[in-house]
């Protein structure tokens, strides 16, 4: 048989993996080693010269679009189609798995999946129903306990109370949720893989079918397998089948999701005589790029003993550039993107990769302006996201009343006990007396007949009617920030516990920021807000490109597992937002961020850039950070500075009297004011100069004042600033 085609384009450490003798084995090998391509060839070679049927290959990789990725490659390898082969995610081969054993799980045939907002609704519905007091129990927090638990294979029945009150009503909580899930025939995504486990642990039978079936079991990422996706695959292999896993402790990025990197220890314990391969070529990156990621990830204590090298030739420097704001180092990025579109490269082979969901509205509008198209990979566009969406539907209501989506939004959001039917009451007499929801609701609650539903309807208007009075007059983005402080959407969205609630607040925070720096169109007649408004909307529905047009791509550094670019822009990289504030203190945060980082740099094959911003805005508050530690940790001759390029500022050439102000002041300087230049203003205090605009009589200066944190611009020559 001719195993070339199979065999020739590997090196002889991945020759020996995919040829390995049919006993667990374990690869273990830094980023861009070629552990995805050893799977797809070993899978092929099973299947080719091993003469394992497809079906009898069980492979689980991270995402869909890598399983897609996968089926095509293996395909092309052996070139004929695998149908019949279980390749997918941990979640999708649990659910497929369900599906087919509908009744072993003792579901309905048609069992509904729900997601995570659905989970949170049900939850809440429960609280309701057994009148619990939301302010002592949040329902995200009972949305944690269970998933948590049901990651870690627990059941209510199976946690210890150990005789507290607290958990006891937690575990009950618990219990009464899967009750109505089980009567609803509802599925979450941590009970895909917790009831994917029972029916193969409570069922000999059907276990014994799998495990007859499922012969080479392989699984990429193995680093960040979780507890019940661990156990799951023990119970499949069982002690006849086969485990091939690939994976990169250095790469364990889910630990705070509750993936157990200690897997890979624990492997080796479970499958004796496991066969251990490590792949210590780096096929992907430039030496530059990997000895920059090596000497990152050198770093870190805990770490299993690898060395990745590479023929590769040196290549570029790393460019680092350190830019003046957050506009700054996006417009840096654009302008090195469309370089690199000109000389010809595709912008799908670009990406740009940031550590927070929020920075991506700069970047998003710098890249429309220059109309270059992007996607958002694994994740939803600024002005799409649900809380933005939220925090848009109030200030369109205090626009238009007459808009009845973003009434059906808010309505209930923060909940405030306007029930299902109260909504319905209100929509169906709008439709009878074709008038918007509002009017409706103006008409039902003031006709003194339906006492109950104005009670529940009434604060909501005058909630609304509230935030238009108080930001009559206001400026855009105090009006925002007013409107979203007023709506408690924060307050709602504090009590979604982790990361995603603070992810949420982050983006309202946002945008007011995005508000703060909106330009309308001076041509526009619209007021400012509804400028603003219809600028979100028109950013959410547009510019989007298809997925299949060739695009630049963005994504945060944790969604952007397994992939790599030609071209890569790592930016925000300053200390508290990467590594991120709350990681800094604790030395296991802050090597899990040092692994993002390596991961991250890993995913470049040619250039990289790594840029940084002296003065941030976000979340709505202006950040003066320094660079990344992790910038410091790669070593100088890998690295290029680009000086930043100061273009506000200006030479003094402003009226007389501050002119002499200043060369009194400022003696020795004859280039009148700096940026970073410290400053006294009677009323404001000290203060650090910012931003520099304009010229002559108009220079404007923005003040960072420290006594009240706060930026303020000054016009120069009223401001009666002393130099310091
Ligand atoms: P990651 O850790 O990021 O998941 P990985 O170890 O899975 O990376 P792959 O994605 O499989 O690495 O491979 C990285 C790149 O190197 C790919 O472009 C792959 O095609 C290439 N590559 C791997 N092995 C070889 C080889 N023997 N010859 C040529 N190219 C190779
Ligand atoms: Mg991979």
């Amino acid at each position: 048989m001719d195993v070339t085609p199979i065999l020739n384009s590997l090196n002889d450490a991945q020759r020996q993996a995919v040829t390995a003798p049919s006993e667990p084995a374990l690869v273990i090998a830094g980023a861009g080693s070629g552990k995805t391509r050893v799977l797809v060839h070993r899978a092929a070679w099973l299947i080719e010269v091993e003469g394992v049927s497809p079906q009898g290959l069980l492979a689980v990789t991270f995402t869909n679009k890598a399983a897609a990725e996968m089926r095509s490659r293996i395909e092309t390898l052996l070139k004929l189609p695998v149908q019949h082969l279980w390749i997918g995610t941990f979640h999708g081969l649990a659910h497929r798995m369900l599906r087919r054993h509908w009744q072993e799980a003792d579901l309905p045939q048609n069992f509904q999946i729900i997601d995570s907002d659905d989970q949170l609704r049900l939850i809440k519905r429960l609280f309701k129903s057994l009148e619990i007091d939301e302010s002592s129990w949040t329902p995200k927090e009972i949305q944690w306990f269970i998933n948590g638990q049901k990651d870690e294979g627990l059941r209510p029945e199976h946690i210890n109370d150990e005789g507290d009150p607290h958990r006891q009503q937690q575990i009950s909580l618990y219990k009464s949720y899967e009750d109505i899930c089980q009567r609803a025939g509802l599925v979450d995504f941590a009970e895909l893989l917790l009831r994917a486990h029972e029916i193969l642990r409570d069922n000999i039978e059907l276990l014994g079918l799998y495990r007859r079936r499922f012969q080479h079991l392989l699984v990429d990422e193995f680093q960040d397998t979780n507890a019940i996706q661990y156990a799951w695959l023990r119970l499949l292999v069982g002690d006849n089948g086969v485990p091939f896993v690939v994976g990169d402790d250095d790469q364990s990025i889910y630990q705070w999701r509750g993936a157990r990197v200690e897997h890979i220890h624990r492997f080796q314990k479970d499958f004796p005589g496991t066969q251990v391969i490590k792949l210590e070529q780096n096929y992907r990156s430039t030496r530059t790029i990997l000895n920059a990621a090596n000497a990152v990830i050198d770093n870190n204590s805990s770490r299993m003993d690898k060395h990745l090298w590479t023929e590769s030739a040196a290549g570029e420097t790393i460019k680092v550039y350190s830019a003046y704001n957050e506009s700054d180092e996006a417009n840096f990025i654009v302008g090195r993107l469309r370089d690199w579109i000109a000389q010809g490269n595709a912008r799908a082979d670009s990406a740009i990769l940031y550590r927070s969901n929020a920075q991506s509205r700069i970047l998003e509008e710098a890249l429309i302006n220059a109309r270059i198209p992007y996607k958002i990979y694994g994740g939803l566009r600024f002005f799409e996201r649900a809380e933005i969406k939220d925090a848009l539907a109030y200030l369109r209501l205090v626009s238009n009343r007459e808009d009845d989506s973003s009434f059906e939004r808010v309505v209930n959001k923060p909940t405030r006990g306007i029930g299902a039917r109260t909504v319905e009451i209100i929509r169906s007499y709008a439709r009878v007396n074709a008038c918007s929801m509002w009017r409706a609701a103006e008409a039902i609650t003031s006709d003194g007949v339906n006492g109950r539903i104005a009670n529940s309807v009434n604060p909501f208007m005058s909630l609304i009617e509230r935030m238009a009075r108080e930001t009559n007059s206001l400026e855009l983005h105090d009006k925002v920030d007013h409107v979203i402080h007023l709506s408690m959407l924060i307050e709602f969205f504090k009590k979604e516990k982790g990361e995603k609630g603070e992810i949420r607040i982050e983006n309202l925070a946002e945008l007011v920021s995005a508000a703060k720096s909106f330009e309308p169109d001076p041509a526009e007649e619209m007021s400012q807000l509804d400028t603003f408004l219809s600028h979100a909307a028109l950013e959410a529905g547009e510019g989007q490109a298809d997925a299949w047009e060739d695009c630049v791509q963005l994504m945060t550094m944790h969604s952007v597992k397994g992939l790599e670019f030609p071209l890569v822009f790592m930016c925000g990289m300053e200390d508290g937002l990467f590594p991120h504030q709350r990681s800094v203190a604790d030395p296991n945060g802050l090597e899990e961020e040092r692994r993002l980082c390596y991961f991250g740099i890993t995913r470049a094959m040619q250039s990289l850039y790594i840029t940084h911003a002296e003065q941030r805005r976000l979340h709505g508050k202006d950040n003066f950070s320094q660079p990344s530690r992790f910038i410091s940790e790669i070593p100088d001759e890998y690295i290029e500075e680009i000086r930043p390029r100061i273009r506000n500022a200006q030479p003094m050439q402003s009226s007389t009297s501050t002119q002499q102000r200043m060369s009194i002041d400022d003696a020795g300087s004859d280039v009148g004011i700096r940026l970073g230049q410290r400053v006294r203003h009677k009323k404001f205090g000290d203060g650090i100069i910012l931003n520099c605009e304009g010229q002559g009589a108009h220079t404007r200066v923005e003040v960072n004042f420290e006594l009240t944190s706060d930026t303020k611009w000054l016009v120069l020559s009223y401001a009666n600033l002393d130099l310091m």
